[in-house]
């Protein structure tokens, strides 16, 4: 059970510890191997954009640490990690750039050093020392390097919980000194469960499922973005308009000129990054409409001789093929944002260049 009575102290930080329906899986993993006593020295997982994962670290580290394993038994232990207090644990945020919760400017090679001295040092409790470093794969390469080194000769009775943002970018050597821990599957049906659940305790005028989920669609079925959008109405009505005038260019109702004018200065990029979703959206439903359709063609042709080829499936007259060019042309204005590229005018060219070669 989550604790959700916050603690009302004001000296201390409370970290707010969340369970989540969608890191059951990983956690699950985690109970069995301690169960068995087999927990690796080191784990390493990936923090999923707006899944709020860091939380996962954190079941972790209190899974270990509880004195029923359970962490959810509101032993000292436990409490002590609620409240950022426990003395085993040492935490690096690289990602939101903070020490022991007090913001730094930035992480560095001293920082791992830092971790690895106090993990030397004789931890508390009779209890195992341990170290989360949150983004690991955000530090530099001499910082990965020194982290390493403590990996491949960690003091006894300790762990290391790393999360990462890309694993590509972690070192391969570090790769393999680490077990990864991999978020299992989560329907979609157990997002709006859990979404609905979230909402009933804040909304007065309860939503259908079926609002949910279009919602949820817009941020892409993940939790916590969906979550914030539906906790903000105005901005759910913003993006589906948004949506309905890309969809409108796509099928030439809208022109290029008209798209590139709704563009916000400064703003480009998140949008672009909206567009290229949406696109990649419609290319998946495309995708999988043709294979369904191979796949009937295909048992038509066991009793009949082989006629016409096979037709691959439009979106109001809109070819996947022209859907992977614009997707790749929405790619490009991406890079560009960053550059010093006048951006509209970049925009507006491409993507009537885009609607031209369609029509065409
Ligand atoms: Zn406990």
């Amino acid at each position: 059970m989550p604790r959700t009575k916050p603690k009302e102290t004001n000296e201390s930080v409370s970290l707010n510890i969340q369970h989540y329906p969608w890191q059951k899986a990983a956690l699950a993993h985690v109970d069995a191997q301690l169960a068995d006593n087999r927990q690796p020295h080191a784990t390493l997982f990936r923090l999923r954009k707006d899944y709020d994962d860091t939380m996962l670290g954190w079941q972790v580290i209190k899974r270990i640490l509880c004195d029923s394993h359970r962490a959810d038994d509101d032993c000292k232990h436990c409490r002590m990690i609620d409240d950022a207090l426990h003395p085993n644990v040492l935490f690096l945020d690289v990602v939101n750039t903070s020490v022991d919760f007090a913001p730094v400017k930035k992480i560095g090679i001293d920082d791992v050093r830092q971790i690895e001295q106090k993990m030397w040092q004789t931890s508390m409790f009779d209890k195992p020392k341990i170290a989360y470093i949150n983004g690991m794969d955000l530090l530099s390469t001499p910082a990965q390097n020194a982290l390493l080194k403590t990996l491949e000769e960690p003091p006894k009775n300790t762990f290391f919980i790393l999360s990462v943002t890309d694993v590509s970018h972690v070192l391969p050597t570090i790769m393999s000194r680490v077990q990864r821990l991999h978020h299992g599957k989560f329907s979609q049906e157990r997002l709006l469960h859990w979404l609905q659940h979230q909402l009933s305790q804040q909304l007065h005028q309860p939503m259908t499922e079926a609002e949910i989920a279009k919602v949820a669609k817009l941020a892409d079925d993940a939790p916590m973005r969906s979550l914030a959008l539906l906790q903000s109405p105005d901005l759910v009505q913003q993006l589906s308009r948004e949506k309905a005038q890309f969809a409108d260019f796509i099928t030439g109702k809208n022109s290029a000129q008209n798209l590139a004018a709704t563009f916000e200065k400064g703003q480009e990029s998140v949008q672009l990054a909206r567009y290229c979703r949406y696109t990649e959206n419609m290319i998946h439903f495309l995708f999988t409409k043709s294979v369904e359709r191979h796949a009937e063609a295909n048992d038509k042709m066991a009793n009949k001789t082989r006629e016409n080829s096979v037709q691959y499936a439009t979106w109001k007259g809109v070819s996947l093929r022209a859907l992977y060019r614009l997707h790749d042309t929405l790619m490009e204005l991406r890079r560009l944002t960053d550059t010093n590229v006048n951006v509209h005018l970049q925009l507006t060219t491409s993507l009537t260049d885009w609607q031209y070669e369609r029509s065409r």
